[in-house]
């Protein structure tokens, strides 16, 4: 999501502003003038080389005030809010100083008494920038790694409703959202998983909304993850303002009705104010024969009561989606009980 360039380290940025400078001249009358202004120009290109690269990680992070909950916590999860300000302030004070040193040491270089001044200015300039490069060695290995957990938060526009698609494994959720989908949908990277999602885009009476796929995340209990994959799902929860929940009745998922119920019952738990629907998928498949039911199992919701699409043949997704959308676009008041498309 964000495109950070690489970092160096504190000695790669100084070589790289010293070697910039070794070819910097300068011209004049004499020899005190041409020594001046070699000074003058060095010491400003290593102020330059230092103050706009360092510039450029201090910008390429977007202000994580401003970023919304969904990539915050995200980032959050990844690399620590704080620590990342914390480098973060630490480059910014460091360029401020190297670009201030600079500019007093070119100062006083352009007014050197005599060429040996004007290389010991430099020389003191040098030693300077150098140090100060050094104290902020460990923020740039820490930038730089975060950096490539940053690339990892997927930049979704947060504001377009969005649908998240849940469902086991294999019920054929990303059937689903390119069914539903408008154009190919685009896969974008998810910290903790290693498919991304799969972010589809439609339009329906001028509004666009987003669908999404979450392959391995909201597909199967939170009881198999650890902590930091379960907060990377909850994560979802600023992403959704309404989850489809595909079951497959057909079984032929592999997993059994009943527990296709229970992780829908996490689901809701999880996401306590998204809208959630519930549909039933691979409706152009013959139901298994299921002879021996139990009193328990029949009185939870009757499977009739649920939609049946396919997501294989497009049956049924485009009206399930026009009544999901109406219910989404007239969104009912937060904490309302979750919604039934029948
Ligand atoms: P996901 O893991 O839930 O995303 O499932 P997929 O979308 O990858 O689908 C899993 C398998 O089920 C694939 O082989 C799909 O072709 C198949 N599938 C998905 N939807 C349907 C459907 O409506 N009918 C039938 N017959 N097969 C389907």
């Amino acid at each position: 999501m964000f495109p950070i360039p690489t970092v160096p380290t504190a000695q790669e940025l100084v070589d790289r502003a010293l070697r910039r400078a070794a070819k910097a001249t300068g011209k004049g009358q004499n020899r005190l003038e041409r020594a001046r202004r070699a000074s003058v120009a060095k010491i400003q290109t290593v102020g330059d080389t230092i103050g706009t690269t360092l510039k450029k990680y201090v910008e390429a992070v977007p202000s994580l005030e401003r970023l919304p909950e969904f990539q915050r916590e995200l980032v959050d999860l990844l690399v620590g809010v704080g620590t990342l300000k914390h480098d973060l302030g630490a480059i910014d004070w460091c360029r401020d100083q190297v670009v201030r040193i600079c500019r007093q040491g070119a100062r006083a270089a352009g007014r050197a008494k005599d060429p040996t001044e004007a290389t010991r200015i430099r020389k003191a300039a040098y030693g300077r920038v150098s140090s100060l490069v050094n104290q902020i060695a460990p923020n740039l290995l820490s930038l730089a790694k975060a950096r490539g957990h940053l690339v990892r938060v997927p930049d979704i526009d947060t504001e377009m409703p969005t649908i998240v698609v849940a469902g086991y494994p294999n019920v054929g959720k990303s059937q689903f959202v390119r069914a539903v989908s408008t154009g190919k949908p685009k896969v974008a990277p998810y910290p903790f998983t290693t498919q991304g999602l799969g972010v589809g885009h439609l339009e329906r009476r001028h509004r666009r909304y987003l669908v999404v796929d979450t392959p391995g995340l909201l597909d199967r209990p939170m009881a198999e993850r650890n902590a930091v994959e379960r907060q990377a799902v909850l994560a979802l929860r600023h992403l959704a303002d309404a989850i489809v929940f595909l079951f497959d009745p057909t079984e032929t998922c592999g997993a059994p009705m009943e527990i296709q119920e229970r992780l829908l019952a996490e689901i809701r738990e999880a996401f306590p104010t998204a809208m959630i629907f519930e549909i039933e998928n691979k409706g152009d498949l013959e139901m298994p024969a299921r002879p021996n039911k139990t009193v328990e199992a029949s009185m939870k919701p009757s499977s009739t009561s649920r939609r049946r699409v396919s997501a294989l043949t497009g049956e049924g997704c485009t009206e399930f989606m026009e009544t999901a959308l109406a219910a989404i676009t007239s969104r009912v008041p937060e904490g309302a009980p979750p919604l039934r498309v029948d």
